[in-house]
């Protein structure tokens, strides 16, 4: 049996996974290959991180893209502490009971989006069901923070669903972000397995609701595959999408953080991933991104000009 230590605070980062049965880690096929960290630039926004006491999800969910996202700058930032207080089968982020709302954090993530001299900054978080209002507050004022130091550059929010937090998504939409972003993370079937702690309804109508209270901000939302969906159930994902407004969809190949985690049914390939891409496009999302490697943040700097010129010329 493999026990994932947390080095740091020697305990299991995932607790209630120990007594998961092992799974094993798939080789990788060819098409999923990334670039190795370590070039100087990666290394100057580590420094940052790191001197600015900051926790990404980029280094917490092992993403894959991280050297490639750090050579250029891009790093998106996880507020509200490094442990979850959801235990979602996907999700390589620590669980357990997490640390009091640091209040220094939004200054010192928006000081970090100067050093950085970011265009676009992302914005996301663990889930906070622990809290009052599920750290919609704490979002709020990272978002002021960022706009009092940082006016020209664009937020995006990606957050946890606030479930049973009445009156934090307003909050979060009234700091008017740029971009309202929140996972669906997989296709309904699948969330008592994947996503037990959330609701797909619940989720959907999160979104729909933002597009209500301001129709200016963009809404994103984006899936994994590779977990045992059906083609049918992506179909219906993207329908569900389409009618609650969201406008740009993300969908990505799952990867299997542990063995601990829930397994790879398969990987899915580009071929598919491109069928998928045209035929959301035919949908009528003004934005699509479907690689085996998109995450939600990935390229979200070139991908927000997009979204503002796909709007734009959707009503001329
Ligand atoms: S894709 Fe997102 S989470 Fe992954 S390294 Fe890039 S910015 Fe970080």
């Amino acid at each position: 049996m493999v026990v994932v230590i947390d080095n740091l605070k020697e305990r299991p980062r995932h607790p209630e996974k120990q007594s998961n049965a092992d799974s094993p880690l798939l080789r990788k096929p060819d098409w999923i290959r990334v670039k190795a960290p370590g070039s100087p630039e990666y290394a100057r926004t580590r420094n940052i991180v790191k001197t600015h006491n900051l926790v990404t999800v980029c280094e917490e969910a092992a993403c894959p893209n991280i050297g490639e996202c750090w050579s250029q700058r891009h790093a998106t930032f996880m507020i509200l502490g490094e442990i979850c207080t959801r235990a979602c089968a996907f999700c390589n982020v620590s669980t357990g009971v997490p640390l009091p709302v640091d209040a220094d954090e939004p200054a010192r993530v928006a000081d970090a989006v100067v050093r950085l001299g970011l265009r676009h900054v992302v914005i996301t978080s663990v889930d906070r069901d622990d809290l009052e209002d599920g750290g919609a507050e704490h979002f709020a004022r990272t978002i002021r923070a960022i706009r009092q130091v940082a006016p020209d550059t664009s937020i995006e929010v990606l957050t946890p669903d606030f479930l049973r937090k009445e009156g934090a998504l307003e909050n979060v939409v009234a700091a008017q972000p740029d971009v309202f972003n929140h996972n669906l993370e997989t296709v309904p079937s699948l969330y008592l397995n994947i996503r037990p702690g959330a609701r797909y309804f619940h989720s959907l109508r999160l979104l729909q609701r933002v597009k209500e209270l301001d129709a200016r901000i963009f809404t994103k939302s984006g899936i994994m595959v590779g977990l045992g969906e059906t083609r049918n159930d992506i179909m219906q994902v993207m329908d569900d999408m389409r009618a609650a407004n969201i406008d740009f969809i993300t969908i990505g190949q799952y990867l299997q953080p542990t063995r601990k985690h829930a397994p790879i049914d398969r990987f899915v390939s580009p071929d598919e991933f491109d069928a998928y891409a045209t035929t959301a496009r035919a949908k009528g999302f003004l934005m699509v991104s479907a690689t085996p490697l998109t995450r939600s943040s990935h390229h979200a700097d070139e991908d927000f000009k997009k979204l503002k010129a796909a709007r734009a010329s959707a009503i001329r």
